[in-house]
């Protein structure tokens, strides 16, 4: 798979022989692909005698806690010190899995300032410019899958061990939706077939990443059906909203209502989901569809947010009840694209 020019190649290669100190960053509210995807830049980068560190801006995700190489992690929101000093001394910042640096929340700042020479690899659509280097290829279901090409332009792949081939599972699997979307083309099943090949046990990585929660996480998940789903069969919608003290009930922890959102999806003809949960002092919201609906359009503009075609998330600063109304009330526009 073509992935970028043999110039970029070129560039990226010398870069990283030039250089000591790389920092990899991700984007604010890491997923499976978001940590898979900069764990195994990290490993392999690592593995040519580089300094690196990760940042994630807040806590990731505990079924993301067993992958390997935890120990480059810096959360920023836990030590915004590490952040600056590694912002200053890296030679390299790869951008991985995001398109906007505001998705590096309190971050932000530090790796914009920074002197070193920016990389993005990433798969959304619309990457807006803040790096020198742009290694984007939309039409890949997960960064991982990008990052497994990539390895291969610059001649590291025999440094792809069991460890990194984890982490590129682990990225693509959750980007897939467990192989359900983003994934109708033969390639991604050849990359999928490679990493097996190095001895990952994938039904182990499967229940590590979508068996390993609480009790009360599974409770959460039946009161959102029970009590907060609401279902509006005339524009094919489906939403959840969940308030600051509903999570605290449910000893809410990051990556507990992952999937939450795509739910709904299970019920004839819903083809629009949102989840809005109440944080201190923004609603998040998370968007999904299936067909043409492009949530990511939606969301740029009318919930500052962003994402992909079919999955999308965004931000508001008032009240749940105000968001909400906002919401179903944007729905008769687009009715027509819904149905
Ligand atoms: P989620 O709903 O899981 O937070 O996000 C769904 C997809 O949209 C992910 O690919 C995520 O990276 C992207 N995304 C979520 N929030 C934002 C946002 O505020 N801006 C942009 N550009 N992308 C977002
Ligand atoms: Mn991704």
């Amino acid at each position: 798979m073509k992935i970028t020019t043999q110039e970029n190649i070129g560039k990226l290669k010398s870069l990283i022989d030039n250089a000591k100190n790389i920092l990899i960053t991700t984007h604010v509210n890491a997923d499976g692909d978001a940590i898979g995807s900069s764990m195994a830049l990290a490993l392999v980068l690592k593995k040519t005698g580089k300094e690196v560190m990760i940042i994630t801006p807040n806590d990731y995700p505990g079924f993301l806690h067993w992958l390997p190489g935890q120990e480059l992690i810096n959360v920023d929101m836990k030590n915004p010190g590490k952040t600056k000093l590694w912002a200053e001394k890296a030679d390299i910042i790869f951008c991985v899995d995001y398109n906007e640096p505001k998705r590096l929340k309190k971050a932000e700042a530090e790796i914009i300032k920074s002197k070193a020479i920016k990389v993005l690899i990433d798969h959304h659509p619309f990457p807006a410019d803040f790096t020198d280097l742009k290694i984007s290829v939309t039409k890949l279901g997960s960064t991982a899958e990008l990052l497994y090409y990539l390895i291969h332009e610059l001649g590291l792949q025999h440094l792809i061990d069991k460890d990194v081939a984890e982490c590129l599972f682990t990225g693509i699997m959750t980007d897939t939706g467990c192989f359900s979307y983003s994934c109708s083309y033969p390639q991604v099943f050849n990359v999928t077939a490679e990493l097996l090949k190095h001895g990952i046990n994938k039904d182990l990585i499967y229940s590590n990443v979508y068996e390993n929660f609480s009790e009360s996480r599974m409770k959460l998940m039946g009161y959102c059906l029970n009590e907060k789903m609401v279902v509006l069969p005339e524009y094919n919608t489906a939403y959840i909203s969940l308030t600051e003290k509903e999570l605290q009930q449910y000893n809410h922890l990051p990556g507990d209502t992952e999937g939450f959102v795509n739910i709904p999806f299970s019920i004839k003809n819903i083809r629009f989901t949102a989840l809005f949960m109440e944080k201190r002092d923004h609603i998040k919201i998370s968007f999904r569809s299936r067909g043409n609906f492009n949530v990511n359009q939606f969301s740029s503009r009318y919930f500052n947010g962003g994402g992909h075609l079919n999955a999308a998330g965004g931000e508001v600063k008032q009240s749940m009840e105000d968001t909400l109304r906002q919401f179903v009330k944007l729905l008769p526009e687009f009715r027509k694209q819904l149905t």
